[in-house]
């Protein structure tokens, strides 16, 4: 059986997804799995596609003290004891720069190219480059293919790409990116089979996880986005406080001593939903707990959506359908009606049955925008970059270059 194998790998978590080839190229989930704690309590947990359990096990802390020896321990788990040799690997990057508009085929010179933007995605770019490193030295045969978030916002026009700061920062790469791009990029190929009246129509399309942001896509190509140079600008997170003055920032600095790790350390960790309740970073915390601060958390996290959102129907010139997805908006009746609130005014009118039933479709018949719930799935999108990638070089053939 050929397998792709996917990684996303962060700054103490290496998630990965092994999908199945099957005819006609296309792609079934075979496992899901993760070595998280790492350099505190490492922990290798996996299930099979259907959920069932495959591995739960701990590993002394010298065992796994980094990302690339997790990735090791995890690749050697997946080869020796389930026999499986992936035919190619498929990682998520969250930063691809100026140039990368889509996936590309992995070699030194690409990953000393993707080192440059280190600086510009400091917490993610290290930790996505790190198990790319270990397996281009221990399998120097194996396609590997980086799958970019900033790709599918490469599309944006030069107001949306621009900072009103002198040009040679933008030349520099200081730019409004955005991110999420994968999984924007899966709803927009989704859209057509899902909601096919909508797929070429103005969108707005948010997700909300535990990162969240907002595109505005036109004929399923990204026109504008919340986030800009990183994944800290737009709507409140979890952890991260979204839009905020750059003058927050000079504060923190001149008046409180913050050096720019710590200032940096506090605006992606302490901050958003967790900083603001006192209570959670997690939105199902914040909807059971009855403290005054986690309902105002909640409350700032609907409106500024519904600001964004506003902006953004600027962007389109006018909106045809809003699309929830990722942990918050596929699950989160609450939010998503809170969020409807807000965009009352734009005609937006929800279905509370539906939306309670977290249905596809759940605004009502007579809503001047649908509203819908499409789940989203980043890793089959790498996957499926991963095995196009892999068909469409001539020079990578897959059977030859299997490793054993
Ligand atoms: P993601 O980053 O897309 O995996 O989303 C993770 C976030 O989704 C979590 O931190 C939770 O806040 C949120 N979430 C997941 N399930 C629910 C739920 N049933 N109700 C509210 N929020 C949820």
């Amino acid at each position: 059986m050929d397998t792709i194998l996917v990684v996303n790998a962060g700054s103490s978590s290496v998630k990965f997804q092994i999908f199945s080839v099957e005819g006609e190229g296309r792609l079934r989930r075979q496992i899901k799995g993760q070595m998280d704690g790492i350099g505190s309590r490492p922990r290798l947990k996996a299930s099979g596609g259907a959920g069932d359990p495959l591995a739960d096990r701990a590993y002394p802390i010298e065992a796994v003290p980094d990302v690339s020896t997790a990735m090791g321990v995890a690749g050697a788990w997946l080869r020796e004891e389930l026999r499986i040799h992936p035919i190619a690997v498929g990682h998520r990057v969250v930063h691809g720069g100026p140039d990368y508009d889509r996936p590309v085929l992995i070699d030194h010179g690409v990953v000393a190219r993707l080192e440059r933007f280190i600086n510009l995605a400091p917490l993610h770019q290290p930790h996505n480059l790190s198990p790319i490193r270990s397996i281009l030295a221990n399998f120097p045969t194996l396609p590997q293919v980086a799958c970019f978030d900033t790709a599918f916002h490469r599309t944006h026009g030069a107001l949306a790409d621009y900072y009103a700061i002198p040009h040679q920062l933008h030349a520099e790469g200081v730019r409004r990116y955005g991110f999420h791009g994968l999984s924007y990029e899966y709803i927009a190929r989704t859209l057509p089979s899902v909601a096919p009246e909508i797929a070429k129509r103005r969108v707005i399309v948010a997700h909300l996880g535990s990162g969240a942001s907002m595109c505005a896509m036109k004929d399923g190509r990204s026109v504008e986005s919340t986030m800009g140079f990183t994944a800290l600008d737009g709507l409140p997170m979890g952890t991260r406080p979204g839009q905020l003055d750059p003058g927050v920032v000079l504060y923190l600095m001149a008046e409180k001593g913050m050096s720019a790790a710590s200032v940096q350390d506090f605006l992606y960790r302490e901050c958003g939903l967790k900083g603001l309740s006192g209570v959670s970073n997690d939105m199902r915390e914040l909807e059971k707990s009855d403290d005054p601060k986690a309902k105002l958390a909640i409350d700032y996290f609907a409106y500024r959506i519904g600001l964004n959102a506003g902006m953004l129907a600027a962007a389109l010139q006018g909106l045809d359908a809003f699309v929830f997805t990722a942990g918050i908006g596929e699950n989160s009746a609450t939010v998503r009606a809170r969020v409807a609130e807000q965009l009352a005014w734009l005609g937006v009118a929800l279905d509370p049955i539906q939306n309670s039933r977290h249905a596809r479709l759940i605004s009502q018949t007579g809503s001047l925008i649908p509203v819908y719930v499409v789940p989203t799935d980043e890793e089959l999108m790498i996957a499926q970059h991963t095995l196009s990638l892999l068909m469409n070089t001539p020079s990578s053939n897959p059977r030859q270059e299997r490793v054993s």
